[in-house]
């Protein structure tokens, strides 16, 4: 029996059906290649989730499971209490939304949005009618008579995603949806798409290579690496507690610094530098190797015994009090809370 059979997997909440989705022990096999590999997680009702891991850990591979655009090798995917396994695409209650939009380029915005309606044989003024809804929504109602190769990369996107919902999805599938923007544009979209998932109230599994975007945006974060999950939580658990040495490595922030006990993560910002005086033994010292203004802190690139790459992130205002340079010896210190130990990789 699964974990879903622990939990409710559908919540009433005002009318509106939410639903868990869960994945159990679900492995993708390309041939004698595992991209996934026996994984297990459950992502909440109504929360926006994002997957999150370097190019090649199995991210989309396991997106395409939940759309049903790929079979599970073995496993079960289950949403809101149904066994969707092997159901196609259209009967999940999940929508997808490709990393290249594709959209049909000889057909209208509105004809875009409305082309599942079609599918299903709703008459062209409903259809319609339901699409400048969801065009409305994505704030695009003056561009529905333009065809795709009119519209800027945001504005494709913003059909892609109301051709995406006119589905009425209980989930919303979106493979690295940001990736082809540019970085000004990134940001606001970002913020555009966790706005859209609190109105709708449904849940988005958004899968991303960034991590900066995987914390701006999730509820909660499931941290892949190598086929396997490899840590899932609230932004600032995985943030604040990485588990592993690639969480701590790939959530950024962090030095992994050989200790005693093992290794372990330091935040680097929670570092402080000061420069050795003559004679002194410091606990921890280290020489200063470059020196990089960021606008808001300065990173202090270091070298010690007990790791080759150390940053220290020295606001701004303190480091420009006593400058330290290039060649300088130092001596690192931080509070006991600040250090966490890592789990060994397992074998
Ligand atoms: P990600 O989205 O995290 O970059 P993918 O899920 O696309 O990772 O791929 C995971 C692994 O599976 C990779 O090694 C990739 O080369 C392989 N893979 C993905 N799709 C296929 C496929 N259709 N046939 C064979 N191998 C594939
Ligand atoms: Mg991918």
């Amino acid at each position: 029996m699964g974990l879903a059979a622990l939990i409710p997997g559908d919540i009433d909440c005002g009318g509106l059906r939410l639903s868990s989705l869960e994945l159990a022990a679900v492995t993708k096999a390309y041939g004698d290649a595992i991209a996934v590999n026996c994984i297990d997680h459950i992502f909440r009702s109504g929360t926006y989730s994002c997957l999150l891991g370097p190019s090649g850990c199995g991210k989309s591979s396991t997106l395409r499971m939940i759309a049903g655009h790929e079979l599970a090798t073995e496993g079960d995917i289950i949403l809101g209490g149904r066994n969707i396994t092997d159901l196609p695409p259209a009967q999940r209650g999940t929508a997808m939304m490709f990393q290249s939009y594709a959209l049909f380029p000889h057909l209208s915005v509105v004809d875009n949005v409305a082309f599942s309606l079609k599918m299903k044989g709703v008459d062209k003024p409903t259809r319609r009618t339901r699409a400048m809804e969801l065009l409305e929504l994505v704030d695009m109602t003056g561009f529905s008579d333009r065809l795709p190769s009119q519209l800027s990369g945001g504005q494709q996107q913003r059909v892609a995603l109301a051709r995406a919902l006119i589905t009425e999805p209980e989930m919303l599938l979106l493979d690295e949806p940001l990736s082809a923007l540019d970085p000004f544009l990134r940001i606001r979209m970002r913020l555009e798409l966790k706005k859209l998932q609190r109105e709708l109230g449904i849940s988005f599994i958004h899968v991303t290579h960034s991590q900066d975007e995987a914390l701006a945006l999730a509820d909660d974060i499931v941290v892949m690496n190598k086929a396997v999950i490899e840590q899932s939580g609230p932004p600032q658990e995985v943030f604040n507690k990485p588990r592993s040495e690639f969480v701590a490595r790939f959530i950024g922030g962090h030095n992994v610094i050989e200790g005693p006990a093992g290794l372990m993560a330091v935040r680097m910002d929670r570092v402080s530098l000061t420069p050795q005086r003559a004679g002194e033994a410091p606990e921890f010292a280290a020489v200063v190797r470059d020196i990089e203004f960021l606008g808001t802190t300065v990173n202090v690139a270091l070298e010690a015994a007990a790791a080759k790459e150390l940053v220290a992130a020295i606001p701004d205002s303190v480091f420009f009090r006593t400058p330290i340079q290039i060649g300088e010896a130092v001596s690192l210190s931080w509070d006991p809370s600040d250090a966490h130990l890592l789990a060994a990789p397992a074998a």
